[in-house]
């Protein structure tokens, strides 16, 4: 099962919520609001250390200046 990231604007708190089949948003265990579905960050390893193939990513040296 994907486990996806959930972001409480409230409590400022990013939880990992592991999903069954359901496409509900979850609600924050400590203030019961409904929580903002995160977009999952793909990591790239750079063994080079100049840009990735992506061009746009924030996790290399070449693409977070
Ligand atoms: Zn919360």
């Amino acid at each position: 099962m994907p486990i996806y990231r959930y972001y409480c604007e409230e409590c400022k708190k990013e939880y990992k919520m592991l999903m069954s089949m359901k496409d509900e948003d979850p609600k924050c265990p400590e203030c019961g609001k409904k929580m903002v579905k995160q977009l999952p960050r793909i990591q790239i390893k750079s063994n080079t250390g100049s840009s990735c193939s992506s061009g746009s990513c924030s996790g290399c040296s070449g693409c977070s200046s």
